[in-house]
């Protein structure tokens, strides 16, 4: 099933994991997906490696997880180290394999590659070849409420993010971010720009210090300077820190779910303990 259709009658859930590097640990993730099923997700997302070593994985636990679990599969595909021909090679592929559902995004450049193909160097790129190539996939598109690092200003990272809507992308799934405050002025913003198709906010929640400050350095992603606090005295206590991002992923989520937001996305990391606790403290189960 499309997830747009979904989302047009309901306010979505959905988890998204990230593959294994190598295929001995696939059983372990399909165990944590099934935990999280409990929660009747409505769709489930599965990362795409830009570096390559978890690509064919993405393809394989989609696959799986659309032919064995009740919910709906999104798959990710990045596009910047790829030819032309090959995405389209890739998306027959999604499609023999019953996938409908693609988030299509441009991609990091992969750590070991120097020079890559340059045919396709924006999202908007991708989402032209879904469109004029497959007419049957359901097409999500990623967005910044801080601004995508690379932009030169607001504005113009807007503007490109429209285009994803006027080349055909369905819906858009948010950037990690921890203040709610952001994201409801860069709704609005998007709004005023014409941005008309559903932004669905995404939540991480936090397990560990040093690896949310490079999270966030990576993507832009402001910690708020009382969490940031909190944080700090726990730097050498994870235990601490997954209760502090519980704690934080609640009330954000919370707030979020009482202002309207068409679903909420989580990045589960592959673990399941703060996801489920998030959930329960919200008394959600789908
Ligand atoms: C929900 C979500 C899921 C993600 N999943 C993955 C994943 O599975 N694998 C992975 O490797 N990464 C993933 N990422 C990270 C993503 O690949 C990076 O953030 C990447 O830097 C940008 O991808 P994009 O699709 O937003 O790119 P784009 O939309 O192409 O934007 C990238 C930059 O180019 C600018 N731009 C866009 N279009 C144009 C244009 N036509 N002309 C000029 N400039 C333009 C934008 O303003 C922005 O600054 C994900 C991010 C999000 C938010």
């Amino acid at each position: 099933m499309k997830i747009i259709d979904i989302i047009k009658k309901k306010r979505t859930l959905s988890f998204e994991f990230f593959p294994p590097k190598n295929e001995i640990n696939l059983p372990s993730l399909h165990k944590t997906i099934a935990e999280l099923s409990k929660y009747n997700p409505d769709f489930v997302s599965f990362t795409y490696g830009a570096g390559g070593s978890t690509r064919k994985l993405t393809l394989e636990i989609s696959k799986n997880t659309k032919q064995n679990n009740d919910s709906e599969v999104m798959s990710h595909l990045t596009c910047l180290a790829h030819s032309k021909s090959e995405i389209i090679e890739i998306l027959s592929k999604f499609k023999n394999s019953g996938i409908e559902n693609i988030i299509a995004l441009r991609g990091d450049m992969p750590e070991n590659q120097s020079e890559l193909n340059g045919e396709l160097k924006h999202a908007t790129d991708l989402i032209e070849i879904i469109k004029s190539q497959f007419d049957d996939f359901c097409i999500a598109g990623a967005c910044y409420p801080e601004d995508h690092p690379e932009s030169i200003n607001s504005e113009i990272d807007l503007k490109h993010t429209k285009l994803k809507q006027d080349k055909g992308t369905d819906f858009l799934v948010t950037q990690l971010f921890f203040n709610n405050d952001d994201f409801f002025r860069y709704r609005e913003r998007a709004i005023k720009s014409g941005i008309e198709i559903p932004i669905i906010p995404a939540i991480m929640p936090i397990r560990s210090t040093k690896q949310i400050r490079r999270l966030t350095e990576l993507c832009g992603a402001k910690i708020p300077e009382s969490l940031n606090q909190k944080l700090e005295k726990s730097i050498d206590n994870d235990e601490e820190t997954i209760k502090i991002g519980i704690e934080f992923a609640t009330e954000q989520t919370n707030t979020l779910l009482e202002n309207d937001v068409p679903g909420i996305h989580f990045y589960s990391l592959n673990k399941t303990r703060s996801v489920k606790e998030v959930l329960n403290n919200l008394n959600i189960s789908h």
